[in-house]
């Protein structure tokens, strides 16, 4: 469909390029044609105008010769025949007689009696019985003879003789007159005839014989008397004779050059005149002309191509343009469809207010909504009115909404959602998230039904507060309780220590005042029952500390830690010196507010523990602090190392990694006491640790930021 109407645009251009050149080639055709028909006329009438030309020349020549018959019969009837005087009269009368040169008189005998152009009396009298005209006329030929051109012995030119037959009244032969025509005297007569460049005038014999050609032909051709014609004009004559006109074109034998010919018969003389008109002279105009025509078709035919391709890409552009714009046109409605769909299924209430304050669309959820008809709510003050029936209510909303508007407009972004109490149809109130979108006319609003959120957001609170109240309580419930534990795991340890004291008293007395009633095996039931009881001291005095930790009040100070950790390495100098460990202050320790004593067990316990767990030759306990939000303290040892398994564990009391003796033995209460400590500071204690390579302990003294 597209390729036909693009080529319609071609066939268009080519047919009028077909057309111009069709009306090129008619016109280069009509004006050879016309060249070609003024080149017949012009031969035609040139040939009839010369021909009449010559033709009177002759008929005057022949009036002389007759007038010098008649004069001469005179003469001959007087019987003075005095020719001297006639030729001398004649010779006075030939000037005139243009293109005559001469006239002579022959008598009936053959012999000239003059010749104008000759001195008479002649010494000797010219013959001319033998000649052709004489002989003819003499023979009875009454009319005017004409001969073949002839060369003059006398003079070597050609000439055209004519003669007239003088007789007597009686019809007695008394001679001949004649008279004799240069062939050249008659073809200046035809120099003078514009017949074009190779045009040519020929004048030829009833017999074809040439007697005059004009221009003059140099070379054999050009000899007079010669009856060198186209066969085309011969086989005319032959096909219509006696036509008295030939017309026709043919290519001259004797220059070989093609001509419009027209051969005009004498009308009473045996001559025929022939005008050619060379086709190269009058065909010049029609090829200049095709020429011409033949370039401006070719430039209008490649103007109407590249027309024709302009207006076909033109066509293309448009087409696509159309085919983009119907596309975009069912985009532009397949979109409208979405959105109208969009709009009325949306699970949002959704309506549309006009500038003017009309509401112009509301979906189903709207409706279903509030309950309001089309009818009831009709414009923007309708819905002030039914929704906000409280006139209170309704100035507060107004204000809200018309801000929410005037600043969305201003800052270019969408209505801010703002929550109404609605009220509906049914006279049910609702809680309404509204929000908008400014429109090129109007707002689209929305509005989200919150109230069953509310609701459960409202419970939840509610849940909330309760739980939080619970919780406390519990806490409370829970603090309380554990105070009780720790009153009375300290009066409880406190109490035990009593008996203790006393049960260790009585195995000393026994082993000092009845060491020699006991045997070996008593004495060693009492060792080892004074072992337990001192253990057992030790661990509820651990108890007791933990105890105490939780019933005293907290006292902080800003606290230099570097030199409660000095006060600790003195006090564990010798200690340390024992078991050979080399301590390392790797960073200065800073200034914080907590409780010097407490900060200072739990350095004591962690770097005694650092060097009790160590059995490397060369032990190493490093104390440092990293900066931060919180100072990170730190106290690292190349120990025995903590299985990952088991750096919960060490924190709870009495527990212990080890079998009592090893590694110096231990109430597994340490521990335990530092992280008590840590956390009633608000800080929190972990560890990192490679068994046999070394353990970590960091702390914080504080709550993180
Ligand atoms: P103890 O009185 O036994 O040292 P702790 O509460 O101080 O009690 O430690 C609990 C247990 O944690 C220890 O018995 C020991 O097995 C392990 N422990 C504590 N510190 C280290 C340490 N630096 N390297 C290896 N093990 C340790």
């Amino acid at each position: 469909m597209q390729s036909m109407r693009w080529s319609a645009y071609y066939t268009a251009a080519w047919c009028a390029g077909v057309s111009i050149l069709a009306l090129s080639v008619f016109l280069v055709w009509k004006q050879r044609q016309e060249g070609s028909d003024i080149a017949r006329v012009s031969v035609v009438n040139t040939a009839e105008v010369l021909a009449t030309q010559v033709e009177s020349s002759l008929d005057l020549a022949d009036a002389l010769l007759q007038s010098v018959g008649r004069r001469y019969r005179g003469d001959a009837r007087r019987g003075s025949a005095d020719s001297a005087q006639l030729a001398e009269e004649v010779r006075m009368e030939v000037q005139s007689y243009q293109p005559v040169s001469r006239v002579g008189m022959v008598n009936s005998n053959g012999q000239t009696v003059f010749n104008t152009a000759l001195r008479t009396p002649f010494a000797q009298r010219i013959d001319a019985s033998n000649l052709d005209y004489f002989q003819r006329a003499r023979a009875g030929e009454k009319s005017l003879i004409y001969t073949e051109p002839l060369r003059s012995d006398a003079t070597g030119e050609w000439t055209l003789t004519l003669a007239r037959r003088v007789e007597s009244k009686q019809g007695v032969f008394l001679g001949v007159v004649y008279a004799t025509i240069p062939v050249r005297a008659i073809g200046k007569v035809f120099a003078h005839v514009g017949v074009g460049a190779q045009g040519s005038i020929n004048m030829r014999t009833a017999a074809l014989a040439q007697v005059v050609r004009c221009p003059e032909l140099p070379g054999a051709n050009s000899d007079i008397g010669n009856r060198n014609v186209s066969q085309t004009i011969q086989d005319l004559m032959r096909s219509k004779p006696g036509q008295t006109l030939y017309v026709y074109k043919a290519v001259a034998p004797i220059d070989s050059v093609e001509r419009m010919y027209a051969y005009q018969k004498f009308d009473h003389s045996p001559f025929w005149m022939n005008v050619g008109r060379a086709t190269a002279d009058f065909d010049t105009a029609w090829r200049q002309t095709a020429v011409l025509l033949a370039a401006l078709t070719l430039a209008m035919s490649a103007f109407l191509v590249w027309g024709a391709r302009r207006l076909t890409r033109q066509h293309r552009d448009l087409e696509h343009r159309l085919r983009e714009q119907s596309l975009a046109k069912r985009a532009l409605h397949d979109s409208e469809q979405r959105f109208r769909r969009l709009f009325h299924d949306s699970p949002v209430a959704l309506c549309v207010v006009t500038e003017a304050g009309v509401l112009t669309d509301r979906n189903r959820r709207f409706n279903l909504l509030f309950g309001y008809s089309p009818q009831e709510l009709r414009t923007i003050d309708d819905w002030w009115r039914l929704a906000y029936p409280n006139a209170d209510y309704r100035t507060e909303v107004l204000q809200s909404w018309n801000s929410a508007v005037a600043s969305s407009v201003r800052d270019n972004t969408d209505i801010a959602s703002i929550e109404y109490q609605v009220t509906c149809r049914n006279g049910g109130e609702r809680t309404i998230l509204i929000s908008g979108l400014i429109l090129g006319d109007g707002i689209l609003a929305t509005f989200v039904d919150i109230t069953d959120r509310k609701m459960l957001e409202d419970g939840l609170v509610k849940l909330n507060a309760e739980l939080e109240a619970r919780v406390a309580n519990r806490t409370a419930e829970l603090q309380r309780s554990n105070r009780e534990l720790e009153d009375f795991a300290y009066i409880a340890s406190h109490d035990l220590k009593e008996p203790l004291r006393g049960l260790h008293n009585y195995a000393s007395f026994l082993q000092e005042d009845y060491a020699d009633k006991l045997d070996d095996a008593g004495k060693n039931y009492l060792e080892r029952m004074q072992r337990l009881v001192e253990r057992l001291t030790a661990l509820i005095d651990g108890l007791l500390a933990y105890s105490r930790l939780g019933s005293v009040d907290l006292l902080r100070d800003a606290v230099a830690v570097d030199s409660v950790v000095d006060g600790v390495c003195q006090d564990l100098h010798v200690f340390l010196r024992e078991h050979g460990v080399v301590l390392v202050r790797a960073t200065p320790l800073p200034t914080i507010q907590c409780n010097a004593l407490r900060v200072r067990e739990v350095f004591q316990n962690l770097i005694t523990n650092a060097a009790k767990y160590n059995d490397k030759p060369d032990k190493r306990v490093e104390i440092g602090c990293r900066e931060g939000p919180v100072p990170v303290f730190y106290v690292r040892d190349n120990g025995i190392g903590i299985p990952a398994q088991h750096h919960e564990a060490i924190f709870r009391i009495f527990k212990r990694l080890h079998e009592q003796r090893k590694y110096g033995g231990g109430t597994g209460v340490g521990l335990t006491i530092v992280k008590k400590i840590i956390e009633r500071h608000g800080g929190h204690i972990w560890l990192e640790s490679v068994p046999n390579e070394g353990s970590t302990f960091y702390f914080t003294l504080s709550e993180n930021p």
